[in-house]
């Protein structure tokens, strides 16, 4: 429809009156004038249906002032959102025209529209610093959030590959991001609008089935009503009470999560009841009304007043048994916190009528998008900087304690490193073990809701790169990576200056290209992890660079790959080498017995696979010698690279306070030997246990389970293969 002068002022009078309806303040003069400056800017752009393209702006700020009011800034930002990207007019001229305040949003939404379109994780490093810069005015991400929902609202006009693509983007960025601000209803509808465009099937039927079943549902919800209107209404409580709306896409998820019909979830049948008054206690009236009249299912029970979620969201959900034994889940909560839910940060700005910047509340919400990107330094990986940003979006929380009853917010499948690192990072750094609910958990252990975790530290402790295997939290992850950068960095130095002090001592000059040269031909991938392995004290510069005494040992013949068939055919003699890098032969280590240096070791050949390494006394490898061919080609360890393998030990000993500390401190201490993982469980005054360590040989395991049989209460210690 065109916009002639009637339509125009019929326009614009509806943005006036939704405005002067719900917003505290409106400066008509500045709606008016963004409403003219839109409407010219736009007058010859057309939008995919064909219509003017200003319906869009204006649409948005509909949205803005009705669905999700906050100021009149907002909505004038929202009118203009599209000047910038579209017309020639630039954020100077913006800020000319109307004000630096106005500008900023506009300019904030314009760069946004860049980042979400291509959300590549080659582009995480814009993506991190953009949405740094926008979180300084929530405005920005409201006036997004409208233009998106408008743009979801008339994706039919799209092409269809690009209906699916901004689907797919909504779903995936734009719904948890509004979830993570309140945006309750924002977050339903673009959920639904994606879901049908993705899955037009799937979208109908559900649709066409809740349709069918409207009329019994009601029935059966008044039944269930009445005699709880009857006593809210004796107590002369003022609310509203109604069947709770369900989400297409939400039943959708539910369905899918447990792989299960439309009845059966749709059995679950939703009640919510909002108090006018804005006192909390009333809900807890309302909640001790319906108890007595139906019986309460104990273990669905939540309190979101006491223990508001993350994004403020604040209720009461009690699921009962009512008429003929069906579950009916009843949602209890004041008109205000209903808002909140609802609308979010837009709510929230209503009940302060101002904003202001001390406003704790609305910092908190905005500073959890802060949170993650402050805390990740720069040279982070921007792939994880992304990865755990929708890590973050995605998640559910849990609520554990410490020892003294704090109550600690993690999200899902959190660990206790994570939980150390929660509390503080130095606790994370020195954290060596955990007791969850009394009891001692591998570092890995998940989390749940309701547990009890008390951290057990060593000052010798460090943080373990595995660790990033199973950490959740970004404040983890980044201060494990950090140490462990920081720790690899001191490595190599030290190694350079040994390097330094022998090559003084043999009176050696090694150019650049020197060393360079050396480093290949003992197969170090480059110069770091060559000073690594010296700082490991796990190649012996003495030898190297003295060759009057030990030539032959460093020159290790290369095998063409030739003699090397000959070899694996000829089934016997041995001495042969197999490296990496020679030319074509893939091996892997048996995963069976997982040799490392020093153990005897024999190579068994896979059509297709390679040449996997076991150890000679591999009880695997002997059950597949009686059965079939025999396939196998002497091999023999080459000389240290530095590489580190996993090995395990098995325990046996006392109970006792400290033991764990003890335990690892034997390890650690050994040439900084490195845990990857720790289990442990005790039964009356035993305990029993498994430990896995990084080793460079069987020298050096075989040291470590010396030292463990020493240390006292510990009554045996043996190699052990991790993987049987
Ligand atoms: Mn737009």
């Amino acid at each position: 429809m065109e916009i002639n002068e009637v339509k125009y002022r019929e326009m614009l009078n509806t943005i006036l009156e939704q405005c002067k309806a719900n917003l505290p303040r409106v400066s008509e003069d500045l709606v008016k004038k963004a409403f003219k400056f839109s409407f010219e800017a736009h007058k010859n752009d057309r939008r995919a249906s064909g219509e003017p393209y200003f319906y869009h702006p204006y649409e948005v700020a509909l949205i803005v002032a009705k669905e999700i009011p906050l100021d009149d800034i907002s909505v004038v930002a929202a009118l203009l959102h599209d000047v910038i990207e579209d017309t020639g007019f630039d954020h100077k001229l913006l800020s000319n025209e109307f004000n630096q305040e106005v500008a900023e949003i506009v300019n904030g939404v314009t760069k946004m529209s860049g980042i979400f379109e291509g959300h590549e994780i080659t582009q995480a490093e814009n993506y991190r610093k953009l949405l740094l810069s926008m979180v300084r005015d929530v405005r920005v991400i409201l006036v997004k959030f409208a233009d998106r929902l408008h743009n979801m609202r008339t994706l039919e006009f799209v092409p269809v590959q690009k209906q699916r693509r901004i689907a797919l983007e909504t779903l995936e960025i734009y719904a948890p991001f509004a979830n993570r601000f309140g945006l309750g209803r924002v977050k339903w509808e673009l959920e639904d609008l994606s879901f049908k465009y993705l899955d037009r099937d799937s979208y109908e039927n559900i649709a066409k089935q809740i349709k069918s079943k409207r009329k019994e549902r009601e029935a059966y919800l008044n039944k269930f009503m009445s005699p709880v209107i009857k006593q809210l209404d004796e107590y002369k409580l003022k609310y509203e009470i109604g069947a709770r709306p369900k989400h297409i896409y939400s039943i959708y998820r539910k369905m899918v999560k447990l792989n299960t019909t439309f009845e059966n979830i749709y059995d679950l049948l939703a009640v919510r009841v909002i108090l006018e008054s804005n006192d909390p206690n009333e809900c807890y009236y309302v909640l001790g009304i319906i108890n007595q009249l139906y019986k309460p299912i104990a273990d669905r029970f939540k309190d979101y007043i006491s223990i508001p979620k993350k994004n403020n969201y604040q209720s009461i959900h009690t699921t009962v048994i009512g008429q003929d034994g069906k579950l009916v889940e009843v949602q209890i909560r004041t008109r205000k916190m209903h808002e909140i839910a609802e609308r979010g940060v837009a709510a929230h700005w209503k009940y302060k009528e101002t904003y202001s910047g001390a406003d704790k509340e609305l910092e908190d919400w905005v500073n959890w998008v802060r949170e993650i990107f402050e805390n990740a330094s720069k040279n982070e990986a921007t792939k994880e900087i992304l990865a755990s940003f929708k890590l973050n979006l995605y998640q559910d929380e849990i609520y554990v304690f410490t020892p003294k009853g704090d109550l600690k917010r993690l999200p899902i499948n959190s660990t206790p490193v994570d939980f150390a690192f929660e509390i503080h990072s130095n606790v994370g750094y020195l954290c060596i073990g955990a007791k969850v609910n009394g009891k001692i958990v591998p570092l890995d252990t998940i989390l749940h809701s309701g547990d009890q975790v008390d951290i057990i530290t060593s000052k010798n402790q460090h943080p373990n790169k595995s660790w990033l295997q199973f950490v959740q939290t970004h404040k983890a992850k980044s201060a494990i990576r950090k140490y462990v950068n920081k720790e690899e960095e001191r490595i190599i130095i030290t190694g350079r200056e040994i390097w330094d002090k022998k090559l003084k001592k043999y009176k050696l000059i090694f150019s650049k290209d020197d060393l360079n040269r050396l480093v290949r031909k003992l197969k170090f991938e480059n110069q770091k992890v060559f000073f690594t392995a010296i700082s490991r004290n796990e190649i012996d510069l003495d030898k190297i660079l003295n060759p009057v005494e030990e030539k032959h040992e460093i020159e290790t013949p290369e095998i063409e790959y030739e003699t090397f068939a000959q070899l694996a055919r000829s089934d016997g003699g041995g001495g042969v080498l197999v490296d990496g890098e020679h030319k074509g032969i893939h091996y892997i280590f048996a995963k069976c017995c997982s040799p490392i240096p020093g153990d005897p070791i024999i190579g068994y050949i896979t059509i297709g696979e390679g040449i996997k390494i076991h150890r000679k006394d591999c009880n695997n490898l002997l059950n597949m010698l009686k059965h079939g061919e025999h396939k196998l080609v002497p091999v023999r360890w080459p000389n240290s690279n530095g590489t580190q393998f996993v090995a395990g030990i098995k325990i046996k000993g006392q109970d006792k306070p400290g033991l764990l500390t003890e335990i690892s401190n034997s390890i650690t201490n050994y040439k900084n030997t490195n845990i990857k993982a720790v289990n442990i469980s005790t039964s009356d005054s035993m305990f029993h246990g498994t430990i896995a360590v990084y080793v460079s040989d069987l020298e050096h395991l075989n040291r470590l389970i010396e030292r463990l049989k020493k240390t006292q209460g510990i009554y045996s210690a043996t190699r052990f293969d991790i993987n049987n």
